[in-house]
């Protein structure tokens, strides 16, 4: 566990203060009580899936990069990064991308802005978030949009949706700037899933009307608690979307976040209308093929 167990003041430097003082606790205990899944898994370079590549060209395919980070392809050839934090703790020893079409930002804490404006310099991808952290990032190419907004990127259309979270950025002596509220990503993917990125929020009564107007199929939940819903917030979400597949994430990076998927699996076979729901869970720096519906 020592690789893992840096500092994350080390790492980055502008944490806020609830998480900074549970990951000092981390470095201090050492090893905590229980060691979540994806830091276990987080010492194996893993490798992308043989799946995945082969089918890459045809379907649409996401790659999890731990905590909120993924990188979706689609069949038409755009590659999109979502919350790309792609020095997280969980994070696999992967080559970053070299080629991005866009970057979906969720909000402004640094767990979720991570790496953007490097990649988006490195890319030229256009960085897509709220209007007011798109002017704090401040890549070249940028889209500040809010909920309610919709945006083509090749043939995925991304629509913004609500979140129930706050959103700040950076952490000087004034504190956080004021990043504009936290936002969810529904991405529409022609010849493909409808995938919902939910960013960091508890289950809210609006991913009913998510699932009334956009009929996502797959959703990537965060199920860690304490700054998020747990697994038991994410399996009435589950149920709320109307999904068929949920892919769990922002779990397991620090101790804070103890949910786990068999905790989600658990939760989801208490609900006769959700014990169907496949939890796929990747490990950090797998890739898979997602399922068309
Ligand atoms: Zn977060």
């Amino acid at each position: 566990m020592n690789k893992l167990c840096v500092s994350i003041r080390a790492v980055v430097p502008f944490a806020p203060l609830a998480l900074l003082l549970s990951a000092n606790a981390y470095a201090a205990n050492d090893k905590p009580a229980a060691a979540p899944a994806a830091s276990k898994m987080a010492t194996k370079t893993a490798a992308p899936s043989p799946v995945g590549t082969t089918m890459a060209a045809t379907g649409t395919t996401a790659t999890w990069w731990g905590h909120a980070a993924f990188v979706i392809t689609t069949p038409g050839g755009a590659t999109i990064a979502i919350d790309p934090w792609l020095d997280n703790p969980s994070a696999p020893k992967l080559e970053h991308p070299k080629a991005l079409d866009a970057i979906l930002v969720t909000h402004g804490h640094f767990d979720h802005v991570g790496n953007t404006a490097e990649l988006a310099k490195k890319t030229g991808a256009k960085v897509i978030t709220s209007y007011e952290l798109a002017s704090l990032i401040g890549a070249q190419s940028s889209e500040g949009m809010n909920m309610g907004g919709t945006i083509t990127v090749k043939d995925a259309t991304i629509h913004v949706v609500e979140a129930l979270h706050s959103g700040g950025f950076g952490q000087d002596k004034s504190g956080p700037k004021y990043s504009g509220p936290a936002l969810g990503f529904v991405i529409e993917i022609a010849k493909g899933p409808t995938l919902y990125h939910a960013g960091d929020t508890d289950v809210f009564a609006g991913m009913s009307l998510i699932a009334e107007r956009y009929h996502p199929t797959i959703a990537m939940l965060p199920i860690g608690g304490h700054f998020t819903m747990d697994p038991a917030g994410a399996a009435l979400a589950a149920k709320m979307l109307k999904v068929k597949t949920v892919i769990p994430m922002h779990f397991g990076t620090f101790p804070a976040l103890a949910g786990t998927p068999d905790e989600l699996r658990a939760a989801l076979k208490k609900d006769k209308a959700s014990a169907k729901v496949t939890v796929l869970e990747l490990k950090p720096g797998e890739t898979q093929t997602l399922p068309l519906k």
